[in-house]
């Protein structure tokens, strides 16, 4: 009866193996959800063309964005 053994065997062997591989799925989710985390919207200012995030920026009166208050008064004058 040792057959029934190694069956057995080999459904635990199957079980963890399937087990294992879940758990590096979801490792490989949460690596590849790392990175993008933080789905931040990037503009550019107008003036001196540096990237930053929309949040950051400063919003002119005209509706485009900029790096400080510096650049978009420097925008404003021009
Ligand atoms: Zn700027």
């Amino acid at each position: 009866m040792i057959m029934k053994y190694l069956l057995l065997f080999a459904v635990l062997f199957i079980a963890y193996m399937m087990w294992r591989n879940k758990r590096i799925d979801n490792g490989d989710a949460a690596a590849r959800r790392g990175p993008a985390q933080r789905p931040l919207a990037m503009v550019s200012c107008q003036v001196c063309g540096v990237h930053l995030p929309k949040p950051d920026a400063v919003i002119g009166s005209d509706g485009l964005f900029y790096c400080s208050q510096e650049h978009r008064q420097r925008a404003g004058r021009q």
